[in-house]
């Protein structure tokens, strides 16, 4: 197997076992290797540290899939899906996530599930060039009917790919999945929908609005298709606004009331960019969730971000009630939960309100967090009780 060196004193994160390694730490290479192969890593002194796919092409110039020397075949494909998969044996909704990329020890590939359906990104060349093999494996392990590809995702170009859509494996999935998701339905277009069609890192913390509506009036920032004011209403909120830039997602957001045989007369749907409808909003809320789109992509773009929102976060807490809530969140990788948290205190600040952190709030538990991978803890989420 061709072979990659580390430069001296850079194998300390690899040994730890960080996936990437970037171009910066290599010294040099041995033998023939086609871009997307698997590569033997070593130590400057020739001690085998660990194999990787090998991209060229990318600045993360190899992720690591193993630290031991069996091969990587389809056999060690297979496990490593098998293993994922066990560990969201007792998930209760039909829709959750089911491969986490690099925190799942699989870097670049994600895989979703909704109901029969699976639907797969494929983030590296590494990934793009075992697909197929990918999508067989999760056909034979799993009880499905088809697997769509969603990698129309802007990171493959740092890969040097181009985006794709299709199907990979079996039938075509309907227009519309309808998912339960804590006992209720949401439609979801894996087709068009957001990411692979839904945000379903939310889903324990839209169970968590559940259990805090009841009488309570909601305003639903970034709503999408109004997941959090269905679990909202459900359980016997009073009023529940959603408010998103787009008007598809909110006639989304109203069927799914109707899916759920809920008050259309209790709800809202505003159209409208929420930087400019809290600055006219002239309404108090019990309370207000706060979960908008990433807003930092990259490192380089941390200070805009955290402009943006401090913006958003001093105008949500002029719109609590006193003793209300405001769940906030942030789904920045580059935005840790640290500076994040140091945001939002700089917006109180500014409001002149107090607050307090009832609860710090993250992904659910079909997206964990690698420890060696802190990059891949991008939901961070606040409760504040607001005075
Ligand atoms: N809370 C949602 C997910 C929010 S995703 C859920 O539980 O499913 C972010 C949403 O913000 C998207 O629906 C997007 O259309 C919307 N959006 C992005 N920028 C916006 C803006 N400036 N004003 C209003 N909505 C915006």
């Amino acid at each position: 197997m061709a072979r990659i060196t580390i430069k001296h004193k850079r194998e300390k994160p690899i040994i730890n076992q960080h996936p990437w390694i970037f171009s910066g730490a290599i010294a040099g290479y041995e033998g023939t290797m086609q871009p997307g192969d698997i590569v033997s890593i070593r130590a400057h002194d020739g001690q085998f540290l660990a194999q990787g796919y090998w991209n060229p092409d990318s600045q993360i110039e190899a992720r690591l899939l193993s630290w031991d020397k069996d091969p990587i075949d389809e056999m060690w494909w297979r496990n490593m899906i098998q293993r994922a998969i066990n560990a969201r044996a007792n998930q209760t909704n039909s829709a959750y996530r089911l491969i986490n990329a690099e925190n799942d020890y699989l870097p670049g590939l994600i895989v979703d599930r909704y109901g029969d359906w699976l639907v797969m990104q494929s983030l590296t060349l590494g990934i793009e060039k075992r697909k197929h093999m990918i999508a067989d494996i999760l056909s034979v392990l799993l009880d499905i009917q088809g697997i769509y590809e969603r990698s129309d995702v802007d990171v493959r170009e740092k890969e040097g790919l181009s985006l794709h859509t299709g199907i990979i494996w079996g039938k075509e999935p309907p227009e519309e999945i309808i998912i339960q998701e804590n006992g209720y339905k949401i439609a979801v277009d894996v087709y068009n929908g957001h990411k692979t069609g839904f945000y379903l890192d939310q889903a324990g913390n839209r169970a968590l609005i559940g259990q805090m509506a009841q009488g309570k009036r909601i305003l639903n920032l970034f709503s999408y298709t109004g997941g959090f004011g269905v679990h909202a209403l459900a359980n016997g909120a009073d009023y529940v606004v959603n408010v998103d830039a787009s008007m598809e997602v909110l006639e989304t957001a109203e069927a799914n009331l109707t899916h759920n045989n809920l008050p259309l007369d209790r709800a809202e749907h505003i159209q409208a960019d929420v930087f400019a409808y809290l600055r006219e909003v002239d309404d108090l809320f019990d309370i207000v969730i706060l979960d908008p789109p990433k807003f930092a992509h990259s490192k380089q773009q941390l200070e805009s971000a955290a402009r943006g929102y401090k913006d958003i976060n001093l105008n949500a807490f002029n719109v609590v009630k006193p003793g209300g809530y405001l769940m906030t969140y942030s789904c920045s990788g580059a935005l840790s939960a640290d500076l994040f948290q140091k945001i939002v205190f700089g917006a109180l600040a500014d409001s002149g309100r107090q607050a307090q952190i009832i609860q710090h709030l993250s992904a659910g538990e079909d997206h964990p967090v690698a420890l060696t991978f802190p990059e891949g803890e991008y939901l961070k989420g606040l409760l504040l009780r607001v005075y």
